[in-house]
Parts: C-alpha cells; sequence; structure tokens
C-alpha cells in the first residue's frame, strides 16, 4: 500500500467517544477479547465477500478466503489482514465513526460507571471493532473494497481519544488490515504463543483458515511459512458429540455479538426431503433493541455453507425474534433473493419446524434448571407472550411455557406454570381465574381476591402491560377456559345453596343500591350486591366485553382512543361502612359517603382520581363530621 493525498481529520460521534471511553476502562480484564473481535470482523467481511461474489464471480478469484495475523515485536504491533468485502471510504467513515444502531442514545444513558455493570450493558451492545482501543494506543485500519481498483483504498488511523484521519491511498490486495501499535503494558500480545492460545480459544469455529507466519517471532521453531491455527471448520457442520460446551459458546459470541453466555442452545441436523442444519441458541440478556419489531437481527442463513443473510426473518416467527443462531439449507438455490426465500414451500416447512424446536428448547430449559428459566422468562417473557396471538397453532405449547405470580406464590418473580396452577386447582374446577393489575403488589392487594382466598382457589395475577391483550387469545389450556375476575358478575358457588337472605333483607338492599346508584350514575354502570366481597366494603368490575385498564394505555400509546365504557360498583353488605351507608338518612351525607367508597374502590385498583383534590376534601369532612362522636367518648372515657 502507498500513501497518496494528505489525512483530513474527523471528529468521532459524540457515542462513539462515549463508548470508547468506557469500554477501555471496563473491560480492561477481559481485553484479550480485541482479537476475537477483530477476527469476528475478518471473518465477517469473508462472509460477505463470498456472498456478492455469487452475484458476481470475479471478485473472488482463486485466491483462498482467509485471515492473516502476524506480529512485529520490534515495531511493538500486531495485524490482522483479511482478503474480504473491504470498505470504501464512505463505509469507513460509517462503519468506524458512529454507530449506527438506532437506540445508541438511550442505551447509553443506562451506563452507570460501575464497572461490572457497564461491562455487562457493553457487552449486550456488542464490543466490536473499538474494542482495539483497549490495548493499542494507535489503530491504522487500511482497506479496499473488493470491487474498486488497486488505487481507491482508504488509510483510516486513530488514538481513539476523539477524533480520526482518513486518506486515500492505494492497496493491492482487496480486503482490510487493522494495525494495532499496542500500548507498553500490552506486550503480551507480542508473544506468539499467546496469540496462538488465543485464536484457539476463541476462534476454532471460524469457517476461514485464520494463519500465523512463524517469521519475526524469537521463539518460533525457524519455520516461516503461514501456517492455520484454527480449525477452520464452520462449528455447525461438526457433529454434536465433538463439539463442546465452550466452543458453542464461543461461536454463540461470534454470532450474536454478545459478550454473555447463552442460556441453552439447540443444534440440529435434518436429513431427507429437505436437508438442513440448524444451531439456535437463548440468549441470556435480551439485546438493548428487543423492542424493535422492524429489522431483527437473529437468525443466519447459509446456504451450503455460504452466508446469505443475518436477518433471516422468514425461518422463526417475530416473537422468537430473541433467539440467535445459524441455519444452513443444503437444498435452496445459492442465488436465493428476499423473495424467493418467502415464497419457497420448504422455507415455511422449516419454519415451523424450527418454532417447534426453540419451543420445545424451552419447555425443557424450564424442567432442567428454574433459575436460568426465571432469567429467561425475566428478558424475554413479554415478547414470547406476543405468540399467544401471533401463533394460534403453538398456542397450547406457548401457554405451558407461560410463568405468573400468583395468590400462591410469595415472589416478585412470576414462577407459577399453568400445569402449576392446574395441579393445585380441585378437580371441579372448571377455570383458570387471574386477575389484571397495574403491578404484582397492586394485584395481591386487591378486594377481588377476597372471596378466592376463602375459597383457597389460586388466582394468577397479570401485570404486564401487554397482558389484557395477550390473554384475549387464550381462551383455554388443557381443557379448561380462563376467567377474568375482575370482570363480570362472579357465582363461585354455582350449584350450591345460596346464603339465606330472608326476603325483608332482600328488599332493603334493593333500595339501597338504587339509591348508590342514583347518586353515581354519572361514573357507574350498574351497582349491584358482591359475591367477591369479604372484607372490602367495595369494589369495581367490569362488564364482560369492556376495555380495561392496561387496553386503554396500551391504544392510548398508539395514537388510538377506546370506545368509553363505565364499571360497575359492587358493594358488600356486611360490611360496617355499607351498613352506616344504607342506615343514612341525610341525602348529602349518603351521596358524600357514596362517593367516597366509589373513590376508594377505585384506590384500590390502583386507579388515579380524576380529581384527587375533591376527594380529599370529601374524607376531611367526613372526619371531621365524626370528630365530635369520637371526642365525646373519649372525653367519657377520661372522667
Ligand atoms: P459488528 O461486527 O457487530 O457490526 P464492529 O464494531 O465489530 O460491529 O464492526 C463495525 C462494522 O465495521 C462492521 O459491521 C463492518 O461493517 C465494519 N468492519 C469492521 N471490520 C471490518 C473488516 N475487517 N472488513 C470489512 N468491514 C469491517
Ligand atoms: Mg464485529
Amino acid at each position: 500500500m502507498s500513501e497518496s493525498a494528505s489525512p483530513e481529520t474527523f471528529g468521532f460521534q459524540a457515542e462513539v467517544r462515549q463508548l470508547l471511553h468506557l469500554m477501555v476502562h471496563s473491560l480492561y480484564s477481559d481485553r484479550e477479547i480485541f482479537l476475537r473481535e477483530l477476527i469476528s470482523n475478518a471473518s465477517d467481511a469473508a462472509d460477505r465477500l463470498r456472498f456478492e461474489a455469487l452475484a458476481n464471480p470475479d471478485l473472488v478469484g482463486d485466491t483462498e478466503l482467509a485471515v492473516d495475523i502476524a506480529i512485529d515485536r520490534d515495531a511493538g504491533t500486531l495485524t490482522v489482514s483479511d482478503n474480504g468485502i473491504g470498505m470504501s471510504r464512505e463505509e469507513i467513515i460509517e462503519q468506524l465513526g458512529t454507530i449506527a444502531h438506532s437506540g445508541t442514545a438511550r442505551y447509553l444513558e443506562n451506563l452507570t460507571g460501575d464497572q461490572q455493570k457497564d461491562s455487562q450493558l457493553i457487552g449486550q451492545f456488542g464490543v466490536g471493532f473499538y474494542s482495539a482501543f483497549i490495548v493499542a494506543d494507535e489503530v491504522e485500519v487500511a482497506s479496499r473494497r473488493a470491487d474498486r481498483p488497486a488505487d481507491d483504498g482508504v488509510l483510516w488511523r486513530s488514538d481513539g481519544q476523539g477524533e480520526y484521519s482518513l486518506q486515500a491511498i492505494a492497496k493491492a490486495d482487496r480486503g482490510t488490515t487493522v494495525k494495532l501499535r499496542l500500548k507498553a503494558d500490552a506486550s503480551e500480545f507480542l508473544e506468539e504463543a499467546r496469540i496462538r492460545t488465543l485464536i484457539r480459544k476463541y476462534s476454532d469455529h471460524i469457517s476461514f483458515p485464520v494463519r500465523m507466519s512463524g517469521a519475526g517471532a524469537s521463539d518460533g521453531d525457524g519455520d516461516s511459512d503461514e501456517q492455520t491455527v484454527n480449525r477452520a471448520k464452520a462449528l455447525w457442520t461438526r457433529p454434536r458429540t465433538e463439539v463442546d460446551d465452550d466452543e458453542y459458546v464461543e461461536f454463540y459470541r461470534h454470532i450474536a455479538h454478545d459478550f454473555s453466555d447463552p442460556l441453552t442452545w439447540s443444534h440440529n441436523r435434518v436429513e431427507g426431503t429437505r436437508e438442513y442444519t440448524s444451531l439456535l441458541y437463548i440468549p441470556s440478556v435480551a439485546p438493548f433493541d428487543l423492542w424493535n419489531r422492524e429489522a431483527p437481527k437473529g437468525v443466519k442463513l447459509y446456504v451450503q455453507r455460504v452466508f446469505i443473510t443475518d436477518r433471516a426473518t422468514e425461518f422463526l416467527p417475530l416473537y422468537l425474534r430473541f433467539v440467535r443462531g445459524v441455519v444452513d439449507c443444503g437444498d435452496l438455490s445459492l442465488n436465493v433473493s428476499r423473495e424467493m426465500i418467502q415464497q419457497d414451500p420448504a422455507v415455511g416447512a422449516m419454519k415451523s419446524a424450527l418454532t417447534k424446536r426453540v419451543l420445545d428448547l424451552l419447555g425443557r430449559l424450564s424442567k432442567a434448571d428454574a433459575d436460568k428459566y426465571a432469567t429467561f422468562w425475566e428478558q424475554f417473557g413479554t415478547t414470547l407472550k406476543e405468540g399467544l396471538a401471533e401463533d394460534s397453532s403453538n398456542r397450547e405449547k406457548i401457554a405451558g411455557l407461560l410463568r405468573f405470580n400468583s395468590t400462591m406464590s410469595e415472589d416478585v418473580a412470576p414462577d407459577r406454570s399453568l400445569d402449576d396452577y392446574l395441579g393445585n386447582a380441585a378437580d371441579d374446577q372448571e377455570s383458570i381465574y387471574y386477575l389484571l393489575a397495574d403491578s404484582p403488589l397492586a394485584a395481591r392487594s386487591s378486594p377481588h381476591l377476597e372471596a378466592f382466598r376463602e375459597r383457597g382457589i389460586e388466582v394468577l395475577l397479570l401485570s404486564d402491560r401487554i397482558d389484557e391483550w395477550a390473554m384475549q387469545f387464550l381462551d383455554e389450556y388443557k381443557g379448561k377456559s380462563f376467567r377474568d375476575i375482575g370482570r363480570g358478575e362472579l357465582d363461585l358457588d354455582e350449584g350450591e345453596e345460596a346464603g339465606p337472605v330472608d326476603a325483608g333483607e332482600d328488599k332493603e338492599r334493593k333500595h339501597l343500591v338504587k339509591r348508590i346508584k342514583r347518586v353515581l350514575r354519572e361514573r357507574v354502570d350498574e351497582v349491584r350486591v358482591s359475591t367477591r366481597l369479604k372484607e372490602s366494603a367495595a369494589c369495581l368490575v367490569l362488564n364482560e366485553h369492556d376495555i380495561g385498564h392496561q387496553m386503554r394505555e396500551l391504544l392510548k400509546a398508539s395514537g388510538q382512543q377506546a370506545p368509553a365504557s363505565l364499571p360497575n360498583l359492587e358493594i358488600n353488605p356486611t360490611h360496617p361502612l355499607i351498613g352506616k351507608l344504607a342506615d343514612e338518612a341525610d341525602d348529602d351525607r349518603f351521596a358524600l359517603l357514596s362517593t367516597v367508597i366509589l373513590d376508594q374502590a377505585m384506590l384500590a385498583e390502583g386507579r388515579q382520581l380524576d380529581d384527587p383534590a375533591a376527594y380529599v376534601r370529601r374524607v376531611n369532612d367526613l372526619l371531621l363530621a365524626t370528630r365530635g362522636e369520637s371526642l365525646a367518648s373519649t372525653e367519657t372515657g377520661a372522667s
């Protein structure tokens, strides 16, 4: 390579500067991973060249695709070169000067300055190219895109402090050479033996040869030929029994750009009418852009070991977008286009087979390792729930994987499955009962649970923001229907003798209900005597088909207006406050007390009152009205 025109200086995007700084500080103890990242990029570049060469075979020529690593002890440099796709000037500015991911700024806000936590987060974000600056005080990247002439190369240079320079160069070979001038305290990476060990440790599974020349290394054995250090065989093509867990984990890190360990994986080869190999992983940490349903980057598609795309969305449903891995098809055409993939009936069959495989993998994980499954649920439970709507053919399977808070568990983390629930229910219990609330805490203290507690019936407590929406799609599980206990009339004692209510009492209650309804008609649909309540005075109940609070919030967030509906007020006639209400002759006081009871029922649901100040005034009026009585009794007591 030779330099022409003089260098131009550019500033890094602010986010890059921040990331660089944090990375150098928080990943210091893991700094050897820089080599893995550079080799991983070189391998990706070779993959991409091979893909572009499908349409344009001249790009590759007959040179072997490989990664070469060289050490120059005298100069204190380590070089990683590839003959992959290379980068143009524009690409290098885009790729090595900015962070293209959307949501970066928000992600960076989560960094705390706590080394341990931040290294986790940075890992989640993908460590990548910038990790070179953990060990180098200067990095030079010389690159030439495979489809550009030899004089159209570019040299990028930076000390990682805030700026980089660019210069046009001539570069005879296509591809990219990354040269690190190692920091004084990183001279261990000038040891050939150390580098070989690292290549085997981190990059054994890379499909391309990673070579090192013995020359220049003082402890070399005199042989100066390039030697392939890694196994250079795509990991997924090896028999399962010959791959050990560490290798699977390293491979995961390479394809998922994730620093943490996967929770579990499934490696399979399917033979017969269609031939394909899949290696699918469940990550342990959600990527920072999991919410982004637009462009999930999960499964890499290879056709006969040639990389095609890393957005192979056709092979798994959207609700499994957290899965990472590789699918290698033996019998797809190499010239596949996106449209062809979508139309290929074999792809549809593979999608349903892979979906089942992932759901079964999760099922096995839930049985084998409760802690890992809890981690999975915490990270991806909400995403999996989308499957109830998206994938009706696997609804029962997905339902079996759900985890809930429940009146039978103490934990804040949801750990009850539907099978746990059924195992605990009486044989003649027809329904699976659940309650929607804003938080597990609000759910646990809800008045709706009182009748269930008394009868020892378990209720699932749902407080995820998509629960109300998702549960619409779940009609039954193993023959038992689902019942939202916050709506409709409740008849737990169906078939049993109803409690004795004499005719006079019944008439009184009807009168009371009418009287309350007259006062609250603007705010409630119906007032009725409750079968739900034991300790509380009143609660709110939705009509069977009304839209609940969570759905309203979801609709609001998406700019839609939910149709208006009023809740029902159920009262507990055995509660002293309701008794007092029934005895209240003064209409104003009756209205005041009724309104306060309704407001309190709202508060008990975790709702906000439209006019909290008015509520406070009403309660104060009531407190002051009773003050005379209490004071009087205190005085009597004192004398
Ligand atoms: P990631 O690999 O996760 O995309 P990196 O920080 O490792 O993130 O790399 C950023 C980008 O820089 C890559 O996506 C790629 O486009 C480009 N890049 C890095 N190294 C090379 C290389 N050796 N050849 C071609 N492009 C590269
Ligand atoms: Mg990378």
